[in-house]
């Protein structure tokens, strides 16, 4: 069976994150990953979409935002 995806999507703005690691560390689905330890990556496929690495990002660069429906 296909797994179902959120309707959200967690977002990072590369070019501003300072790859603290903050959001790998809040995220409950191992869906973050420090990419060459230089820009936080997110795993559409692991992604809930409930938002707290949104909201515990010092630097305030990751944005929810919806999925594409294909
Ligand atoms: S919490 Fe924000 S600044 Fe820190 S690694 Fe994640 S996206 Fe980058
Ligand atoms: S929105 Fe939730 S599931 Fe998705 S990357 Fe952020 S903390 Fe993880």
């Amino acid at each position: 069976m296909k797994k179902r995806l959120s309707k959200k999507l967690a977002k990072v703005d590369r070019d501003y994150c300072v790859a603290c690691g903050a959001c790998k560390d809040e995220c409950k689905f191992g869906a973050i990953t420090i990419k060459q330890g230089v820009f936080a990556l997110i795993n559409g496929e692991k992604c809930v979409g409930c938002g707290k690495c949104s909201k515990i990002c010092p630097a305030s660069v990751i944005k929810m935002i919806s999925r594409e429906v294909s």
